[in-house]
């Protein structure tokens, strides 16, 4: 049997703030256990929770940005159980009156343009963090750290409208990139600022009707959220082919082992009686507010990649890989003002400056050759001064040493060789040095002529120019 995949996402974002979402508490991450706290976020008898307005319309602009409409009057609930992380014994979260309902966010995946539809955007505060005495040296006995209740978060809950793990990492890249250029969140993944549980279920291909989904949690890097998905995908599918029917549970992923095991049965909105919370007023949003914040959003990645091909004529691959972050697009517009040669430009960033980035485990805002410098070094090409390869090198002692490309040519010599008695010079030995070569290429083949070229740029260390080797070669040759 031939199956579809089907997949929906929920995802936790922790909103960029001081303070956390129902008092001042800080919301600093790595502080020591339990600094972070007062009697509001531990859930003393008595006190009253006030919501922070700076959350609030930041909660607001990620819907604008994917979106959603605004509900006009939306409210917190409680999300009842139990848990020593939660000191209420419930959660304050959104119910049946969310902030944000029905928006969509587009991603591409080989080329064509899907829109996966978002449900909703909820506000609700963090648990804190159990911390296992394994880890302290004390076995047997857990303590629990409350710095992160209260810390605000978002969930951005998808439709069930991907197909395929490539799409589920396209939908996860997009909006993750969507929260960076409106500066909600920093979705910093490994201190937990954007988390993602997965729902994946089959079907037979043709049928209508979902299958049995499981949402799969503990997923903490794009590379396990894809891996996960298709472990799951794979037991699925053996359960089915099997005459076996697919549980609802949810289940926990084991990056070390690459396979998922069951951690619960899945729960239901009924189990956690949820009710609206007495203790905090309904929200009420009116247009000119929705205003207000609308003018505040930025271009958005989208946007950016769709000026990017119309402005600078680069193909839509190099515009996808220019924005995906907001620093690095406005490191390339920077380079383009200063030199119109977007595709050269463009080259570069994804070539060198980002293999030099990777190598070192560094982001953009880290790199050290600014626009300017880069530029300067691209006109020594584009001027004849030295060669593109000869370039590369220079990149990464500039890389390595902040030097100007300039400089770094200078002090060591790489001007290309454009005098031509010079490489006449180098031409006539390597002619004279490989006597059989040269009676291929006056055989008529004209291939030879790669390898004869190769050890004149070899001979004078990459300095000569291309150009007039091939030229002086063929001369001598006839
Ligand atoms: P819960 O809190 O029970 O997980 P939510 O409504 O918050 O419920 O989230 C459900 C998520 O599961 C959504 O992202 C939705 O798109 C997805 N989903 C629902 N049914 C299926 C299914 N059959 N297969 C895959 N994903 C599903
Ligand atoms: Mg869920
Ligand atoms: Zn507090």
């Amino acid at each position: 049997m031939k199956y579809e995949t089907v997949i929906g996402l929920e995802v936790h974002v922790q909103i960029k703030t001081k303070t956390k979402i129902f008092c001042s508490c800080s919301t600093q991450f790595g502080t020591p256990a339990n600094e972070n706290t007062c009697p509001i976020c531990l859930g003393m008898p008595g006190v009253l929770p006030v919501l922070n307005k700076h959350f609030l319309e930041s909660s607001m602009r990620a819907c604008l940005a994917t979106h959603c409409t605004i509900q006009p009057m939306n409210r917190f609930a409680r999300k009842n159980y139990f848990y020593p992380d939660l000191p209420k014994g419930y959660q304050i979260s959104q119910f049946e009156l969310p902030l944000g309902t029905c928006g969509h966010i587009n991603i591409y995946v080989d080329g064509t343009k899907k829109r996966i539809g978002l449900t909703r955007i909820h506000m609700e505060e963090d648990a804190g963090k159990l911390i296992h005495g394994e880890n302290l040296g004390n076995p047997g006995k857990s303590y629990v750290d409350f710095n992160r209740t209260g810390v605000p978060l978002c969930e951005v809950v998808s439709e069930p409208d991907m197909r395929s793990a490539e799409e589920a990492r396209a939908y996860l890249t997009e909006l993750k990139s969507i929260l960076e250029y409106t500066e909600v969140s920093d979705c910093n993944m490994e201190e937990g600022s954007f988390r993602c549980d997965a729902n994946v279920s089959i079907r037979p291909i043709g049928q209508k009707e979902f299958g049995t989904r499981t949402e799969l949690k503990n997923l903490n890097s794009f590379k396990f959220i894809q891996k996960a998905i298709e472990y799951e995908v794979d037991r699925q599918t053996k359960v089915l082919d099997q005459g076996d029917t697919v549980k609802q549970e949810t289940r926990l992923y084991d990056a070390d082992r690459g396979e998922t095991f069951p951690m619960r049965s899945k729960e239901e909105a009924h189990d956690y009686r949820y009710f609206p919370d007495p203790d905090l007023v309904p929200i009420l949003i009116d247009d000119a507010w929705v205003e207000k914040l609308q003018k505040t959003i930025p271009e958005l990645p989208e946007q950016k990649r769709e000026r990017f091909v119309s402005k600078y004529g680069i193909p839509e691959y190099d515009t996808g890989v220019l924005t995906s972050s907001k620093l690095l697009a406005d490191y390339f517009e920077q380079c383009a003002s200063l030199l119109p040669q977007p595709k050269i430009i463009s080259n570069w960033i994804m070539g060198d400056l980002l293999r030099e980035l990777k190598k070192d485990g560094k982001d953009i805002a880290d790199f050290p050759i600014t626009p300017s410098a880069l530029v300067e070094l691209l006109k020594l090409i584009d001027s004849g001064t030295i060669s593109g390869n000869i370039a590369k090198g220079v990149f990464e002692e500039m890389y390595q040493t902040k030097k100007s490309a300039e400089s770094i040519v200078e002090e060591k010599g790489l001007k290309q060789i454009t005098d031509s008695s010079a490489i006449e010079k180098i031409v006539d030995n390597v002619i004279q040095a490989n006597p059989s070569q040269v009676e291929e290429f006056k055989g008529g083949k004209e291939k030879v002529i790669g390898f004869l070229v190769g050890q004149v740029m070899k001979e004078s260390k990459g300095k000569a120019n291309p150009g007039m080797v091939n030229k002086l070669l063929k001369e001598k040759m006839v």
